[in-house]
């Protein structure tokens, strides 16, 4: 079955909608009173409100398509088939109402039936927490056999203190001519580190409370917890070797093409890194910056500020010059517009804040990049493998280069970075700029126009942030 990425997040919610589930909006990507979290990384971080019992749901039995970041995936961006800083997290809840015997028979149900998402039973495979023989049992019963069923310690999903529990997580097998592990590797099956089954779905089971003294105590109310990856389920029916050659991220990638030095994707494997790169960081910095987040040297904007540098990087690599991801916000919102129309509305103000980071950082990204790659073949010329702390440190002060991406540079080339002596350097700076400035909040010498961009943690509404951001083209 064929279905579009529209088609397939709407299924997933008119699904559970049939089994007796209230649909909850795509939150903000920025964390409301929630200081642990940077940004909302998955459907339940939106909803945990519901979960420690501060707000009582309308319905215990809640389903959303959500947005979510997560910046702990920005270097695996083009290097595997599945990740991605930006993706929608498809979920769906129990607040202490259903449990496992209900919600595992209801995901073979979507994933199979000839109604729903029509898989290949034969192409999924599940894993269950070893312990937890009732899961194992109530997958068999659903009908997948035990071949298809692999026990994994790590399927326990714990944060410490409070709710915890096991997990099942659900794999797609794309075939063996996706594996890039050896048929004897022991990363080689469902859950291990390999290109050939993919994860798409995880549900978990938070059934006990882990308490400060280590023990897990049953709880009152047993709660359900999934998470889908819209952008995976999205490949799979579409049948494309990553999440990249779909429609939520070929219209992208075209577009691209248009604006690079003659390349085409699909021709070159390092060019296809930059493209999906590219693709990627334009759809996580527009809804990012939609949601009401702006570039600034620290926590979420400073995330912001890299992915529009690194996706910069990534331009000069096919050839574009000049500032150029600030006209794919339109392409974004013309691909999601039929669930996030607000992209559209807001499409221009978007397109200034990146511009005005792009123009910022056009300035000196040549000349960053020829110190950085001179700097790379010195060391390489003598043997060394280690940028010292200073250079580091000057790249980023003076040539407004992130140090992750530096140090993502010279990795390609098998050189760190001092990463103590960039340290160094950096509070040597703060220090001398506090003495100089009072306690005025120190920033880098790149930053002069975009102090005057007050980077707002809440989402203030757009009249507001509009009359903050003063903007430089
Ligand atoms: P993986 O092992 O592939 O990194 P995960 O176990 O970290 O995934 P979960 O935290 O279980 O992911 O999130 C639930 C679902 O969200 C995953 O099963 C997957 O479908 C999707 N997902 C997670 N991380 C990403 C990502 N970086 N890009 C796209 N989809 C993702
Ligand atoms: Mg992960
Ligand atoms: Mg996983
Ligand atoms: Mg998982």
């Amino acid at each position: 079955k064929e279905l579009s990425s529209s088609q397939v997040r709407q299924m997933f919610l008119d699904f559970f909608k049939e089994k007796g589930h209230d649909v909850e909006p795509s939150a903000s990507l920025i964390p409301v009173d929630d200081p642990t979290l940077l940004w909302i990384n998955s459907g339940v971080a939106t909803l945990k409100k519901y979960f420690d019992g501060s707000v009582v749901p309308k319905n215990p039995r809640i389903t959303n398509a959500q947005k979510s970041i997560r910046t702990n995936d920005i270097e695996n961006v083009g290097k595997t088939a599945r990740h991605l800083t930006f993706f929608e997290m498809l979920g769906n809840f129990s607040v202490g109402d259903y449990f496992k015997k209900e919600v595992i028979p209801w995901a073979w149900e979507l994933l199979t039936s000839p109604k729903w998402f029509a898989l290949d039973p034969e192409k999924l495979y599940v894993t269950v927490y070893p312990k937890d023989q009732d899961a194992k049992a109530l997958w068999e019963k659903t009908g997948v056999p035990a071949s298809h069923i692999f026990e994994v310690e790590d399927n326990f999903w714990d944060i410490g203190e409070g709710p915890s529990g096991p997990d099942t997580e659900i794999f797609f097998d794309r075939g063996q001519q996706y594996n890039n592990v050896a048929d004897d590797d022991p990363e080689n099956y469902p859950g291990g580190e390999n290109e050939r089954y993919l994860e798409i779905w995880n549900i978990v089971f938070s059934q006990y409370n882990h308490l400060p003294d280590g023990r897990y105590v049953d709880q009152p109310h047993k709660n359900i917890d999934t998470g889908m990856g819209l952008e995976r389920v999205v490949s799979v029916m579409q049948h494309t070797a990553t999440n990249f050659e779909t429609d939520l991220f070929m219209p992208l990638i075209k577009y691209t093409e248009t604006l690079s030095d003659h390349r085409t994707y699909g021709a070159d494997k390092h060019d296809d890194v930059a493209f999906k790169i590219i693709a990627d960081h334009a759809r996580t910095v527009t809804f990012a910056i939609g949601d009401g987040a702006l570039p600034s040297n620290e926590g979420r904007g400073y995330v912001l500020r890299r992915l529009i540098r690194r996706a910069a990087v990534n331009g000069r690599r096919l050839g574009i010059q000049g500032e150029f991801l600030y006209q794919l916000v339109p392409v974004v919102g013309n691909i999601m517009q039929s669930y996030y129309p607000e992209i559209l509305r807001n499409q221009e103000f978007i397109q200034k804040v990146i511009r005005s980071e792009e123009k910022r950082f056009a300035e000196t990204l040549d000349a960053g990049l020829s110190l950085l790659n001179k700097s790379i073949a010195d060391l390489q010329a003598t043997g060394e493998t280690v940028i010292p702390g200073a250079t580091a440190f000057k790249l980023f002060d003076t040539f407004g280069f992130p140090v992750e991406l530096t140090k993502e540079i010279a990795g390609d080339q098998g050189i760190d970075v001092d990463m103590k002596g960039y340290e160094a350097n950096m509070t040597a700076q703060r220090e001398r700029a506090r003495a100089a400035r009072g306690d005025q909040q120190s920033m880098g010498s790149q930053d002069k126009t975009l102090m005057a961009i007050k980077s707002e943690s809440k989402f203030t509404g757009w009249t507001d942030l509009e009359d903050q951001a003063t903007l430089t083209d």
